[in-house]
């Protein structure tokens, strides 16, 4: 990797790549999101992800649950969420076909279970881009028949979003990338062998592409080490690329942003309030 620039995560990183919607535009072209979502057990992670891929410009968020968890999420209502029920592989291709789909995340609270490792690897073959959080990544690290390296055949752009234990679980096999001392190069190395963009998170987050680029960050908070914070981060880079935005752009602008809400909401913000401050930023930035 020597050569290779290490940049400052700032805007001028990735405005140029900012989503830019025509006056015409109806929410399918605006991006459409589907979220991965589990059971009962597990309501709250999705939803803060589908509102946050909402807050940053997404037109459309649904959530694909288990049946049993369905009327749970209508309950929650009302609000601009939509749900459906999916059962199994068959049942997210047959949406994924049939609605205009522009970005798929997978992960908070989708379990740990067969339906979760069917889904991901119905994720994994298809061709859109996608983000990979949470228990998707655990059930990823743990597909018998080769773990990150599914990834590198994938057609759209694929984002990981670790934290320490998750990049352990996804790279811990790999000393090449472990006994690297630099995060970023970790995170780098970590890109090139998956063939994914690295969001590697933490108090001091990176973001690597496969190509070589990577961001260190420069916003955040330590209010922002609180339950369901990462779930909320996953969401805006699922909005971001349901807009069109290329998979390292995505990243560290979502990375910003949710490192300069926390910052502005400071200490004492639960995750709920983490969507609800991106659109003054949007005005700052885009
Ligand atoms: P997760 O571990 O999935 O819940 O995600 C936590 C989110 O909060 C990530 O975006 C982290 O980068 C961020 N975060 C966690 N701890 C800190 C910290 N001490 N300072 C700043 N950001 C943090
Ligand atoms: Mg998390």
């Amino acid at each position: 990797a020597v050569g290779v620039m290490a940049f400052r995560n700032d805007p001028l990183l990735w405005r140029h790549a900012w989503p830019e919607h025509q006056a015409d535009t109806h929410k399918f072209r605006r991006g459409a999101v589907a979220v991965l979502a589990g059971g009962i057990a597990g309501v709250g992670a999705p939803r803060l992800s589908a509102r946050a891929a909402l807050r940053v410009g997404a037109g459309l968020a649904t959530l694909l649950c288990e049946p049993e968890a369905l009327p749970v999420h209508a309950a929650r209502g009302p609000d601009a969420l939509m749900q459906r029920a999916v059962a199994d592989r068959g049942a997210l291709e047959a949406f994924l076909r049939d609605r205009r789909v522009s970005a798929v995340l997978a992960g908070p609270a989708l379990g740990l279970n067969p339906r979760a490792d069917d889904l991901l690897r119905a994720v994994i073959a298809d061709e859109r881009p996608a983000v990979l959080d949470a228990d998707a990544l655990t059930a990823l690290a743990g597909l018998p028949d080769g773990g990150v390296r599914l990834l590198g055949g994938r057609g759209g752009g694929t984002v990981l979003t670790p934290h320490e234990g998750e990049f352990q679980r996804l790279f811990g096999e790999e000393p090449a990338i472990t006994a690297e001392p630099s995060k970023l190069e970790r995170a780098r190395k970590a890109a090139a062998l998956s063939g994914a963009v690295i969001v590697y998170k933490g108090a001091d987050t990176v973001v690597a592409a496969p190509d070589g680029r990577g961001a260190i960050n420069v916003t955040g908070s330590v209010a922002l080490a609180t339950a369901g914070s990462g779930d909320v981060l996953a969401g805006l880079v699922a909005g971001l690329l349901a807009q069109g935005m290329p998979a390292f752009e995505a990243s560290c602008a979502a990375v910003w942003l949710h490192g300069r809400a926390g910052e502005k909401l400071g200490m004492g913000l639960i995750a709920d309030d983490l969507p609800e401050a991106i659109p003054p930023l949007l005005r700052d930035t885009a």
